[in-house]
């Protein structure tokens, strides 16, 4: 299994495209923007992409998921919390950001607990509400793929529609601080990091 980090659009988005190294098959995550960076990546190392999945609704995450889909012809994944908020740029905040109004009808709904396999290895979904109310986490193996849950010294912001403070400390805490230790945190935005760093300077996790 590889996992490649490209940092997508202006808004600087990380774009993960996991692949099984035995079968190829892969999944991209949050694909934010430079649709043609993506699928360069995508033929460079081969890979056959079954799915894109998005780990929320919001506006940053989802401006090359239009132009992937019809490249590619692959399901859109997303929890069913964030549908509302996928299919309305007003509610996704696209409509004022800078790569202009985007609204997605995504083809599966996902929740807790759902797995998905790309070769041998297994992908599981954890509902992580807080940032807003869809957000997922995907456990990779000893990756987590964080969005914008958890950051390196940081947490998403609970300011934004849908936002809830108390559930995204509740989310981190009791859904991922559980998590092995030694787990390499993939976040929707910045660094990587690790559970145990998490654990012992995360100012808001004390
Ligand atoms: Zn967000
Ligand atoms: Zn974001």
């Amino acid at each position: 299994m590889k996992i490649i980090r490209i940092p997508a659009g202006i808004y600087a988005v990380n774009c993960y495209i996991v692949y099984s190294t035995e079968t190829q098959e892969g999944i991209v995550v949050d694909p934010g923007g430079d649709v043609e960076t993506i699928l360069k990546s995508i033929k460079d190392n081969n890979i056959k992409i079954k799915n894109i999945i998005l780990t929320h609704g919001h506006g940053d995450h989802i401006g090359a998921v239009l132009d992937l889909k019809e490249k590619l012809d692959v399901p859109v994944l997303i929890h069913k919390d964030d549908l509302i908020m996928i299919q309305d740029a007003s509610m996704n905040l696209s409509s004022s950001m800078a790569m202009g109004a985007v609204e997605i009808k995504p083809d599966e709904l996902l929740k807790d607990r759902d797995t998905l396999e790309i070769g041998s290895q297994t992908i599981e979904v954890i509902h992580t509400p807080g940032h807003t109310p869809g957000c997922i986490s995907l456990k990779i193996g000893s990756y987590l793929i964080s969005g914008d849950t958890l950051f390196k010294g940081s947490i998403g912001r609970t300011d934004l529609m849908g936002g809830d403070f108390d559930q995204i400390i509740k989310s981190i805490k009791e859904k991922l601080l559980v998590l092995n230790d030694e787990t390499i945190v993939l976040p929707g935005h910045g660094d990587n990091t690790t559970i145990l760093a998490e654990k012992m300077y995360n100012p808001y996790l004390q």
